[in-house]
């Protein structure tokens, strides 16, 4: 059977929060039964975009990562819950009875992804409903995958088959997989949140120029594992780092000696610049 998913590519988000306000438009001050109070005017955020600085100045990037509630197939949420207070639909859907969930704040803390709510007013917790409202009424698109402007967020109905294939296709990943969870929302370039870069900037001593073309490899356990070319300006990142390593930086240019070191990455590191010797 097909179900819904939501593909986010965070290379794509450019933090413009169209989805946020398309979020906010539909579900402030509107209620949707059985799925979903009025949302109050202020304090929640069903699509909720955390923001990342990588890097040190000035090799510094951000990284904007959209997060809806995840859909997940085994839901923590549902398990942690009182029973029949949260359930999942056939097409995937997770949703919080508005009814049923009445009176109990603990649901805020079953999601271990924290994108649960709390309504003061309606006395109920509240999420991402996966616009289930409209999917009834046909739509193809949530509102946030129908105004994003860079097309960071598609809405895919698929098979289990199908999903997988599109996970291969496109290496998406889901967040924080160690929880088991398995979530509906895949990201596309998730190491853009979840891992880290080394940068600098190489200079040619004997000409003071930038140090365009020189390669800057990484090598963990004498492994080499990434490696990059340095651009016009000299600069270059090696992304996709797992915190926490102990890598090697070998910087090397035809025609001058080469320059190593070691470095423990706890986070995007800018190493600066690397002046390279005839
Ligand atoms: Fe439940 Fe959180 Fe998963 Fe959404 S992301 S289904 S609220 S556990």
């Amino acid at each position: 059977m097909k179900k819904w998913n939501l593909v986010i590519d965070v290379d794509r988000c450019m933090d413009c929060n169209d989805c946020f306000l398309a979020d906010k438009d539909e579900f402030t001050g509107n209620d949707f039964p059985p799925y979903s109070v009025a949302q109050p005017w202020s304090g929640h955020r069903w699509m909720n975009i955390m923001r990342k600085e990588r890097g040190q100045y000035p090799l510094v990037q951000v990284a904007y990562l959209p997060t809806p509630c995840l859909h997940c197939d085994d839901a923590p949420c549902i398990r942690d819950s009182p029973p029949g207070t949260i359930y999942k639909r056939a097409d995937g859907l997770v949703i919080i009875d508005p009814v049923k969930a009445e009176g109990h704040p603990e649901i805020v803390n079953t999601c271990p992804y924290e994108v649960i709510y709390w309504n003061e007013e309606a006395r109920v917790a509240q999420k991402c409903t996966g616009c289930a409202h409209l999917i009834d009424d046909g739509w193809l698109n949530t509102r946030c995958s129908q105004v994003c402007p860079t097309e960071a967020i598609r809405l895919v109905l698929a098979d289990d088959a199908e999903m997988t294939s599109l996970v291969a296709a496109e290496g998406l990943e889901v967040l924080r997989p160690e929880l088991a969870a398995k979530p509906r929302v895949y990201y596309k370039n998730l190491h853009l949140w979840t891992k880290a870069f080394i940068a600098g900037s190489v200079v040619f001593s004997d000409t003071d120029e930038c140090g365009e073309g020189a390669t800057a490899a990484v090598s963990l356990d004498g492994q080499k594992i990434g490696e990059t070319t340095a651009d016009n300006y000299g600069d270059f990142y090696v992304d996709g780092l797992e915190p926490g390593g102990e890598y090697t930086l070998t910087v090397a240019a035809a025609g001058y000696a080469s320059l190593s070191q070691t470095l423990k990455l706890a986070q995007s590191l800018n190493v600066g610049r690397l002046v390279l010797q005839r």
